[in-house]
């Protein structure tokens, strides 16, 4: 009798670290933007290869570039305190940007910019296959789910949507700077990670439905994930 076919599972930690590491030396390289010339390293991401939660923040800030670490400025002191605050880690999640290198001066990322280090992203969130991405400020937020609703008014609501070939909670946030300009914003902050923590607790969506989503998709916006 032949051996039955073995049923593939999930891809390992290791695996996915592997890949991932191939993916990043990809990156390290990477030139096909002008933000190669400017940056000092790429901010390609950290943390857990297998993270159920994956953080997609802007863009690489001063601190970031120096160090080729995401969220390790006063923006990230904030972040690493929230997460703390509902018993999690950085290492227990993934950290990234839009952006893998910083845009001189902190300028807005620029369309070309964000085409040329979209498979990037798109990769990570294969590699990984978080079950929540949470948006960190207006730019990744409007980006990632495809709508013109600004973060004050989607803050804190969970939306479902398809990206890089999977389903999954897309969780809009205030971004930590913006906290830290605002510091009543801190509180609102703290809240939206405590139901963060608790939307993780659900079962994955099944698909993005019209209904399910918040706001007004406009789903070929910049054709991030395609
Ligand atoms: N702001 C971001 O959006 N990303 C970082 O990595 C740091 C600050």
């Amino acid at each position: 009798m032949p051996e039955p076919a073995a049923i593939a599972g999930p891809p390992s930690v290791a695996d996915r670290r592997e890949r991932l590491v191939e993916v990043y030396r990809e990156a390290r390289d990477c030139e096909k933007c002008p933000l190669a010339a400017t940056r000092t390293k790429v901010v390609f991401g950290a943390g857990a290869a297998n993270a159920d939660l994956m953080f997609i923040g802007e863009a690489p800030g001063a601190e970031e570039d120096r160090q080729g670490l995401p969220f390790v400025g006063r923006a990230g002191q904030l972040l690493t305190e929230l997460l703390a605050g509902v018993g999690m880690r950085r290492d227990d999640v993934w950290i990234c940007n839009i952006l893998k290198c910083r845009p001189p001066g902190n300028r807005d990322p620029q369309p070309p910019e964000i085409e040329a280090c979209h498979p990037y992203l798109v990769s990570q969130v294969e590699l990984i296959e978080p079950r929540v991405i949470a948006t960190l400020g207006n730019f990744a937020t409007k980006l990632i789910t495809g709508s013109r609703a600004g973060i004050t008014r989607v803050r804190g609501t969970p939306q479902v949507h398809d990206i890089a070939g999977r389903t999954v909670f897309v969780m809009p946030l205030l971004h930590p700077a913006a906290a830290l300009r605002t510091p009543s914003l801190v509180g609102t902050l703290g809240e939206d990670f405590g139901s963060l923590a608790a939307l993780l607790g659900q079962e994955p969506p099944r698909s993005a439905t019209p209904d399910a989503v918040a706001g007004e998709p406009e789903p070929d916006q910049l054709g991030l994930f395609g």
